[in-house]
C-alpha cells in the first residue's frame, strides 16, 4: 500500500493536465487532478476552441459579399451577438462537459478548487491536503497587461469573449497571434477597428513576408493600424474609453482590448514552499522530460514558457505519463511544430523563416508564389495569397513552409509531416499535385526567387 494518496496528482484540468492524467491513468497510475475554473482549460474555455467559433461568425458577411459574384442575390442580413455567444457558451458547455467524462472514464478523481504546493508531496486544494508520489503542474497562463494609468478600463480576450454587446469602436493592443485574430473577428462582424502595435510590422518573430502579407490583408479589411505606437493612459469618457497614445495622439473607443501577451500563471501556487524554481517571467524552469528542480513535481503547457500552444501541451503531458508511469523513454522534440493564425486571412507554418535560415546556413534557395485563389476571381476580391518555401541549397531540405491566404492552417498539417520527415525540394518537386488547388502551388513551385 503506497504511503500516499495517488501516484499522480495533476494542479490545473486544462489541455496538458487532462493528456497527462488519463494517459498516467491508463498505465495504471491513481491519479487526482484539481480545477479552480473549469475542466478544458484555456483552449476550450477561453481560447482556441470559442475563438475559432467567433472566427467562423465573422467570415460570412465577406462570404454574403462574393456570393454576388456567383450570382447569388441575398436579402439584407442582421447579425445578433447575443445570440452568436449564447450559441458559443452552450458550445463551450458542452465540450466542458465532454472533458469532466473523459477524466471520469479514465478513473481520474477531480477535485474542483485551487491547489496550492505544501511540500514535494503535498498540494493543498482549498484547505484539504492530498498527497501524491508525483506532482504535475499545468496551470498554465494569463493574459497580461501593461501598466498604465486607466489600464482597468480596458479588457482582455479572456472577457471579449462574454461582451453583452458588439462594440462599435474597438482599440486592440499588441500585434501577436491574439491581436490579429481578433482584430479580424471584430471588423468581420462590423466593429470598427484599430491595431496599434509598438512596433513596424504584425506578428513579430513570423517569416517577414508573411508578415506584409497579413499587414495587407487586415488593411484589405479596413483596420485602421497605427504602428509605433503604444497607449499611455485610458480614461473613462462619456462615449466609452479615451485612449492617449505615446505620440500624444488621442481617439475614444467603446472598448479597449490588450492583446499583450500572456504569462506563466505561478502566483501563489507555493513553489517556494516546494523549492521549485522558475526562470524569466516566473515561468517553471524544466528540463526535455518535463522535470523541475525537485525531483518529484513536473510541470507541462504553458507555465512552463515552451512553445504555448495546446498540441505541444498535449505532447508534453501525453510523454510525461508515458516516461514516468508507462515505462517508456520520451524525451520532448518541439522541432518544426507547426502553427497556424486564425487571422484574416489565416496564416501557417512550419519549419524556418527565410531570416532564421539566412542566419544558421550557408546558402539557401527561396521559392515564393503570390496568386489570386479561384475562389475570388468570380467574386472580383483582389487579395493574394502568398505561398513560401525557404530550402537549404547544399542539401536541397526543405527547413520552411509558409502560407497566408484561404484554407491555410487546414493544408499545413499536411506539409509539416513532410518538412518534420526532412524531405527535399526534389521530394516536394516529384509529389503531383491536386487539382485546382491552393495547395498545389507548393509543390509546383520550380524558380527559386532568390
Ligand atoms: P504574443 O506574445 O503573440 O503577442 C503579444 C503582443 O503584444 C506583441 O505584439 C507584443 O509586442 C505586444 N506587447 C507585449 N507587451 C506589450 C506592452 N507592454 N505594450 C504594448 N505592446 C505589448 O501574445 P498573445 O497575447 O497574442 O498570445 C499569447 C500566446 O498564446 C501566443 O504566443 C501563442 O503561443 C498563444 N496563442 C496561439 C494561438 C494560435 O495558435 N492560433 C492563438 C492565440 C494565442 P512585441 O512584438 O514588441 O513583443
Amino acid at each position: 500500500m503506497s504511503r500516499f494518496d495517488y501516484d499522480l496528482f495533476v494542479i490545473g484540468a486544462g489541455s496538458g493536465g487532462v493528456r497527462a492524467s488519463r494517459i498516467a491513468a491508463g498505465h495504471g497510475a491513481r491519479v487526482g487532478i484539481c480545477e479552480e475554473s473549469r475542466v478544458g482549460g484555456t483552449c476550450v474555455i477561453r481560447g482556441c476552441v470559442p475563438k475559432k467559433l467567433l472566427v467562423y461568425a465573422s467570415q460570412f458577411a465577406e462570404q454574403f459579399e462574393d456570393a454576388a459574384g456567383y450570382g447569388w442575390q441575398l436579402g439584407e442580413s442582421t447579425f445578433d451577438w447575443p445570440a452568436l455567444i449564447a450559441a458559443k457558451d452552450r458550445e463551450i458547455d458542452r465540450l466542458n462537459g465532454i472533458y469532466i467524462k473523459l477524466l471520469e472514464n479514465a478513473g481520474v478523481d477531480l477535485h474542483m478548487g485551487r491547489g496550492r504546493l505544501v511540500d514535494a508531496h503535498t498540494v493543498e486544494v482549498d484547505g484539504r491536503k492530498i498527497t501524491a508520489e508525483r506532482i504535475l503542474i499545468a496551470v498554465g497562463g494569463r493574459p497580461g497587461v501593461p501598466d498604465i494609468p486607466g489600464h482597468e478600463l480596458g479588457i482582455t480576450s479572456d472577457e471579449a469573449f462574454h461582451l453583452a454587446e458588439l462594440p462599435e469602436r474597438v482599440l486592440v493592443i499588441g500585434a501577436g497571434y491574439i491581436a490579429v485574430e481578433f482584430a479580424g473577428i471584430f471588423a468581420g462582424l462590423g466593429s470598427r477597428v484599430t491595431l496599434a502595435y509598438r512596433r513596424d510590422l504584425v506578428l513579430r518573430g513570423f517569416d517577414h513576408d508573411i508578415r506584409k502579407a497579413v499587414d495587407a490583408g487586415l488593411r484589405g479589411r479596413g483596420i485602421d493600424l497605427r504602428y509605433q505606437v503604444s497607449p499611455a493612459r485610458l480614461e473613462r469618457s462619456g462615449g466609452g474609453v479615451e485612449v492617449t497614445f505615446s505620440d500624444d495622439s488621442s481617439a475614444e473607443y467603446d472598448q479597449v482590448m490588450f492583446a499583450t501577451g500572456r504569462h506563466p500563471y505561478t502566483g501563489d501556487l507555493g513553489l517556494d514552499a516546494a523549492g521549485v524554481e522558475t526562470g524569466a517571467g516566473t515561468r517553471i524552469e524544466v528540463d526535455n522530460y518535463s522535470r523541475t528542480s525537485v525531483d518529484s513535481i513536473f510541470a507541462v503547457g504553458d507555465v512552463t514558457d515552451r512553445i504555448n500552444l495546446t498540441p505541444v501541451a498535449l505532447m508534453e503531458g501525453h510523454a510525461f505519463a508515458d516516461t514516468q508511469f508507462g515505462g517508456m523513454d520520451r524525451p520532448l522534440d518541439h522541432a518544426d511544430t507547426p502553427a497556424a493564425v486564425f487571422s484574416q486571412p489565416p496564416v501557417a507554418t512550419v519549419g524556418l523563416t527565410e531570416e532564421e535560415a539566412r542566419e544558421r546556413y550557408d546558402s539557401i534557395r527561396i521559392f515564393r508564389s503570390q496568386f489570386t485563389p479561384m475562389k475570388y476571381t468570380l467574386a472580383g476580391r483582389q487579395e493574394k495569397g502568398l505561398m513560401k518555401l525557404v530550402v537549404d541549397a547544399a542539401s536541397d531540405r526543405v527547413l520552411g513552409c509558409h502560407v497566408v491566404g484561404l484554407d491555410a492552417p487546414e493544408m499545413m498539417q499536411g506539409f509539416a509531416v513532410a518538412v518534420r520527415a526532412g524531405l527535399s525540394k526534389a521530394d516536394f518537386d516529384r509529389t503531383i499535385g491536386i487539382h485546382p488547388t491552393a495547395a498545389e502551388e507548393l509543390v509546383t513551385m520550380r524558380s527559386p526567387v532568390s
